[in-house]
Formats: C-alpha cells, sequence, structure tokens
C-alpha cells in the first residue's frame, strides 16, 4: 500500500501517517523529518535546505525529489509506504507517478486532511517537538506530562523555528499557492480520501483507517 497524506502545515499529517504507519506495519517518509535531520547534522543537504525551512518557503524541487528517490529504494518499503509532506508541487507529484510507474507502482490512497486557517495558527504556535524522538506535543491540547519535557525520551522539548506566527502564516500561504493544487490533481483520479481534521485525533484515526480498509485489494 503506497499512501500520500495531504494537508496544510498543522493539519496532523504527521500525527495520523504516524499511526497509519504502524498500524498496517510500513515505513513513514516525512520528507520534513528528512531535511531537518539534515540540518542537524549540518550536512550540504541540509545547509542549502534551512533558509527556505527557516522562511517557510518550499526546498526546491530537485533537491527533494533526489532526497525521496533515494529513501524509497530503501529495503524496508517493499510492503508499501506513507508520505508525509510530499508531494508538495504539482511538479513533485508528476516525478512521484513516472517514479513510481517505472517500478510499476501506484499511488493506493491520498488522505487530504482539511483544517481551518484560524485552527492551524493557534495548533502550530503552540507545538513542541522532541529533538530526538520527533514526538510532538501542544502547550494546550497534548501538553508533556512534565512540562517542556518529552514523555517518551525525557529530552528537553523545543520549538521548531518555522512555528513562530509570521513563518506560520507564510508557510500557509506557501501551501496555498503551491501544494492546495494537488487537491483536485490527485481528486481528478479518483485517489483522494477527503477528511475533516478537526476532530478528536482518535476520531480521525479510525476515520481514516475505516476509508483505508475499503480500499478494493
Ligand atoms: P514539514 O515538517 O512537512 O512542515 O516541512 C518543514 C519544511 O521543510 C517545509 O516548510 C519546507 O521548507 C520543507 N519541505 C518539507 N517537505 C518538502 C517538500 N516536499 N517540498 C519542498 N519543501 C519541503
Amino acid at each position: 500500500m503506497i499512501l500520500i497524506f495531504l494537508g496544510a502545515p498543522g493539519a496532523g499529517k504527521g500525527t495520523q501517517s504516524e499511526l497509519i504507519a504502524k498500524e498496517f506495519s510500513i515505513p513513514q517518509i516525512s520528507t520534513g523529518d528528512i531535511l531537518r535531520n539534515e540540518v542537524a547534522l549540518v550536512t550540504d543537504l541540509g545547509m542549502k535546505a534551512k533558509a527556505y525551512m527557516d522562511n517557510g518557503e518550499l526546498v526546491p524541487d530537485d533537491i527533494i525529489i533526489q532526497i525521496i528517490e533515494k529513501r524509497i529504494k530503501n529495503g524496508d518499503t517493499k510492503n508499501g509506504f506513507i508520505l508525509d509532506g510530499f508531494p508538495r508541487t504539482i511538479k513533485q507529484a508528476e516525478e512521484l507517478d513516472s517514479m513510481l510507474q517505472k517500478n510499476n507502482l501506484s499511488i493506493s490512497k491520498v488522505v487530504f486532511i482539511d483544517v481551518q486557517d484560524e485552527v492551524i495558527i493557534e495548533r502550530l504556535s503552540g507545538r513542541r517537538v522532541c529533538p530526538s524522538c520527533n514526538a510532538v506535543y501542544h502547550i494546550k491540547y497534548n501538553p508533556p506530562k512534565v512540562e517542556n519535557i518529552c514523555d517518551k525520551c525525557g529530552s528537553k522539548l523545543i520549538q521548531r523555528s518555522d512555528d513562530h506566527e509570521d513563518v506560520i502564516k507564510r508557510r500557509l500561504q506557501t501551501y496555498k499557492e503551491n501544494t492546495s493544487p494537488l487537491v483536485e490533481y490527485y481528486a481528478n483520479s479518483m485517489r483522494l480520501i477527503k477528511i475533516s481534521g478537526e476532530k478528536d485525533i482518535m476520531d480521525i484515526f479510525h476515520e481514516i483507517l475505516d476509508e483505508l480498509l475499503n480500499i478494493p485489494k
């Protein structure tokens, strides 16, 4: 099964794709996580990407496509995989289609999580993340047991540099201009499942799961 999670930043793609990945025992591939890891390791790739990320802009397509091509070749993807945060442009979607076609693969479903802008701004500005294990919290809606400490691994939580309100607004603008046309791109091929992301995390998860279990084999 090959799935794409589509939606604005803060829609809950990461949270839901992680739950679905566990359910089906397939890897979750997040281009954002891969890039943040490269930035933390101060690699050439990370240094190229950092300025775009800090400004709430998209990293150029050629860099992202190379990352995905390499990651998909990894042996752990043989039973399928979930793409979280990729594709983000029509060009990336077209490249993905041709990459998959070459390997006789195809996208099973695209899960579009729909959330209004005001909700996104509140979610992202209160988001805190663990730099060690990538666990995600919210200061109001999903706080850690001990303030600012990761429940899972005990590391100190941080606020992502792109989760400040001015950058969030730019990320939303970037999403509208570059990524939202993908909703129509995938709807045209009947691959799209649209889910409201303004509900309880586990309710959304079960709704997605029900839809995915209905995919004809
Ligand atoms: P995310 O964690 O998915 O919100 O991604 C964080 C940042 O990484 C984005 O704001 C972009 O700067 C960059 N990024 C992640 N995925 C992509 C992609 N598919 N195309 C271009 N830039 C990306």
